[in-house]
């Protein structure tokens, strides 16, 4: 590989203004060692950084870029929007647009509040279930990861998980001391906690198909049980698809397994890469929020033109053609690394939630955050190193998905299939 000098120099700069010299913990490589690239363009699915080294990109801004980078129906209707201005503080037609486009996607979507991330979404979302049923506690599982609002933060995936952090100091005892964590894909705990506490508790939150602690989908049935048993106790059930959502499917993971949740909440792949997420679900439930009702949530960004404008271009893009090239891109991508590791002789699984998947290390089935844990994480960095000084991009930690674009095309394949027995060896040597 050619120098990443510029990068290691960006990063010292960025270090001195910037803690550990990034806006998001996972960027800084903390897990897998070695200089974050900074990335300077992107085209398609190719990413290439401050020094002109080029990457096959398997993180697409984790989820969000299905179609690739600068797609051109996207660009062009940003900076059309752009030059008629930024922001108005006021209503704007593309609200409703986007609004409805996912509303005619997901079916029991019956209205939208639009906010600016996903961490919003769920806060929002958490807040609504709790002033509709005047209730405290909430239930999340272990390993599942909706964002960094101080009462969701307990025993999260994603970077919490990648530092192995049981929470974050800050979130005061108080905050945290209605979120029940129940072990993941675990009935009997739900309803040994609804037993307990069932007319305490507002909603019970899940990511629809987990991709925080590495790919672990739901047992078949699970999130139907979580459905049955929230209702039998007059609790709100909230499928989180800010990763799912208009990725797995055209109806996100509700394409897949059609759970009737009372609220959704969507990110990523719903602003095509600018910052905009959302929630929404039953008009009872919408209602409540102000100015209908009492529960406050707001936001001076919120329904930005430029954003509506990036996830409008990508959602009308995304048709059957485009889900079925992104499962086919995940089939062959994920067959190229399964043949490699196997060829390496390194135990390893492969879990998938539609196009979506991760790489864990060792045999034991991994069903739950504990289960994950206790992969051969340890072999991670030297299996990324190698991708990565071979010009392909994975996700930096053994508890993130692998996120694929329709751009994937055969030369990308074939930098990654030329990348993979080096790094599959590699990972195979690897010692604890
Ligand atoms: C990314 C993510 C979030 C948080 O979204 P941000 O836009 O990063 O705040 C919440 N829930 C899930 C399932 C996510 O994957």
């Amino acid at each position: 590989m050619s120098s990443t000098d510029l990068s290691a120099k960006m990063f010292a700069d960025a270090c001195s203004v910037i803690p550990g010299g990034v806006n998001s913990p996972v960027r800084a490589f903390s897990s897998v060692g070695g200089t974050p690239r900074f990335i300077t363009s992107a085209q398609g699915c190719w990413l290439t950084d401050a020094d002109g080294n080029r990457y096959v990109d398997l993180v697409c801004s984790w989820g969000p870029m299905i179609l690739g980078h600068a797609h051109p129906a996207v660009v062009e209707a940003v900076q059309r929007v752009a030059a008629d201005g930024l922001s108005f503080g006021a209503p704007t037609p593309s609200e409703a647009e986007l609004a409805h486009e996912i509303v005619d996607r997901v079916a029991p979507v019956e209205l939208i509040r639009l906010v600016n991330s996903g961490t919003e979404a769920t806060m929002s979302a958490i807040r609504l279930a709790r002033g509709y049923t005047g209730r405290a506690k909430i239930v999340k599982f272990s390993g599942c990861y909706h964002g960094h609002s101080d009462a969701l933060l307990a025993d999260a995936g994603s970077g919490v998980a990648t530092l192995g952090l049981p929470s974050s100091p800050g979130v005061t005892g108080a905050a945290a001391a209605d979120t029940i964590v129940l072990p993941y894909n675990n009935v009997p705990a739900v309803e040994e906690v609804f037993g307990r506490f069932g007319d305490e508790i507002a909603c019970v939150i899940t990511e629809a198909s987990p991709g925080n602690m590495g790919t672990v989908p739901p047992l078949p049935g699970f999130n139907a049980e979580l459905r049955r048993i929230t209702a039998a106790h007059g609790a709100l059930l909230i499928l989180d698809e800010v990763m799912t959502g208009f990725r797995v499917s055209r109806a996100g993971w509700y394409g897949v397994d059609p759970v009737e949740a009372d609220l959704f909440t969507f990110g990523k792949v719903m602003s095509g890469g600018l910052p905009a997420a959302a929630f929404g679900g039953r008009a009872e439930v919408m209602n409540r929020l102000a100015p209908l009702g009492p529960v406050y949530q707001a936001g001076t960004l919120s329904g930005n033109p430029v954003a509506m404008a990036a996830g409008l271009a990508t959602l009308r893009a995304a048709d059957d053609t485009v889900y079925a090239t992104l499962d086919a891109n995940a089939d062959r991508l994920v067959g190229l690394i399964g043949d490699a590791l196997a060829e390496a002789g390194v135990a390893h699984q492969i879990p998938r939630a539609g196009n979506m998947f991760s790489v864990f290390f060792g045999a034991d089935p991994v069903t739950d955050f504990a289960a994950a844990r206790a992969t051969e994480t340890w072999r991670f960095p030297s299996f990324f190193h190698g991708l990565l000084d071979a010009g392909v991009y994975p996700p930096p930690s053994a508890y993130e998905c692998w996120f694929v674009s329709t751009a994937l095309d055969d030369d990308a394949f074939d930098k990654i299939a030329a990348a993979l027995p080096g790094a599959a060896r590699a990972a195979a040597q690897a010692t604890a």
